[in-house]
């Protein structure tokens, strides 16, 4: 297989790749400003400037610059409070950072199934294991089956679509539990008339590659709560106590954002608007294009729901569809046209297996009839036209 086809690689000659970053405005003016100014590392303008632009851009009072977005769930579910041996409910459905962040804290995360209609985590499978598989002692929620205190949930906006944060933010409310969201995968959605990102306590996003913004490698933590921002920002630059006489009161972490990394995000942010008004206009072209097959269904938008789009995913159904995912998959590679099947539940990886709160068929069948095609935001007309006849042609 052609490394190309990894996602974020540059696409060859004539080959249509995933997702890969569009760079069109400010980058390299803001770049060289970097360079010439000398502030190519961890502090700079840049950086602050990034963290005032996303705030402003989710509505939220503060935001922290981090390393990466798994660093943001990080340090989000530390200052957040969750302890070693806490539970934290976690999408299956997901790519992994989010368990991972969990495991990071020492903490476990309860996996739960995805809702049948866009891949987003299963409410009522929430309240099924908050209501029937754990009690309340002293003001806490405890897993009666592990003894261990429940202590957030992580809803994953996947795909760029929010997941429906008003019952579920209900739910933590009545159970105790902070919302951490991962928007990674959402910036610039919406949630009735509210911005992905701002529906919870705290909230994370990515820069990397594939994002519909990014940075080379960046993400953010934002939050209205103004602690637990100090404290982020504080654990990520190391615990400095006291800059001078090097005095440290706790642990911290190297997660900082570089100027550099801040310059390119602050230009690729100017564009979000832009960008995402593209990949929801590549998403009803797919549908439009793609309508009629057999078997063939995108996944859409809830209507209370502004999704980006961040991948244009199609599901076949394997009792009506031509062929399945992976043969499609493999057939789009021959004519060098990338597509990508949605992650494998998490508890079908080795280090989360058995930590599924009942069983998750629908994650499981995401997985194995869900496809997302090309949606590049620089992707032209011409090139989706060859993407949907090219589809067309394998499944009528
Ligand atoms: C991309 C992504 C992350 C992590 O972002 P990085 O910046 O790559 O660390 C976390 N969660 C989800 C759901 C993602 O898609």
């Amino acid at each position: 297989m052609s490394t190309s086809f990894e996602p974020g690689a540059p696409a060859e000659k004539g080959s249509i790749p995933l997702c890969v970053p569009e760079i069109r405005g400010n980058e390299w003016r803001y770049l060289k400003e970097c360079l010439d100014a000398n502030f190519v590392s961890s502090v700079g303008p840049f950086v602050d400037r990034f963290e005032r632009d996303i705030a402003a851009c989710v509505g939220a009072r503060h935001a922290v610059a981090t390393v990466n977005g798994t660093a943001a769930l990080h340090v989000a579910l530390l200052v957040a409070g969750v302890l070693p041996d806490d539970e934290v409910i976690v999408p299956t459905l997901t790519f992994i950072a989010p368990a991972n962040a969990v495991r990071y804290v020492g903490a476990w995360p309860v996996l739960v199934d995805a809702e049948p209609e866009y891949g987003q985590m299963d409410l009522q499978q929430v309240e099924r294991f908050l209501v029937q598989g754990c009690g309340s002692e002293g003001g806490k929620t405890i897993n009666k089956a592990t003894g261990r205190c429940v202590k957030a949930v992580i809803p994953v906006h996947v795909l760029g679509h929010p997941v429906d944060m008003d019952p579920l933010v209900e739910i933590a409310r009545k159970f105790h539990l902070v919302v951490v969201e991962d928007a990674t995968e959402s910036l610039g959605a919406r949630y009735k008339d509210r911005s992905v990102g701002h529906l919870g306590d705290i909230a994370c996003f990515s820069f990397n590659g594939n994002k519909v913004i990014t940075s080379g490698g960046g993400g953010m933590i934002v939050t209205d709560n103004g602690e637990w921002a100090k404290k982020a920002k504080y654990l990520t630059t190391q615990a400095k106590d006291d800059p001078v006489e090097y005095v440290h009161n706790e642990i911290g972490f190297n997660y900082r954002m570089t100027n550099i990394q801040a310059a390119v995000g602050c230009a690729q942010l100017e564009q979000l608007d832009q960008f995402v008004a593209r990949k929801r206009e590549m998403a009803s072209v797919y549908a439009s294009r793609l309508a009629g097959l057999p078997g063939v269904s995108m996944i859409g938008q809830a209507s209370w729901a502004q999704s980006i789009f961040w991948m244009s995913t199609i599901r076949l159904d394997p009792s009506r569809a031509r062929m399945g995912s992976r043969d499609l998959l493999a057939a789009l590679r021959r004519e060098n046209i990338q597509s990508r099947p949605l992650w494998r539940p998490l508890h079908l990886n080795r280090p989360y297996a058995g930590m599924a709160f009942g069983a998750c068929p629908v994650a499981a069948a995401f997985h194995s009839e869900a496809l997302s095609l090309p949606c590049s935001v620089g992707l032209t007309d011409r090139q989706q036209a060859i993407v949907a006849s090219t589809v067309r042609g394998m499944l009528q």
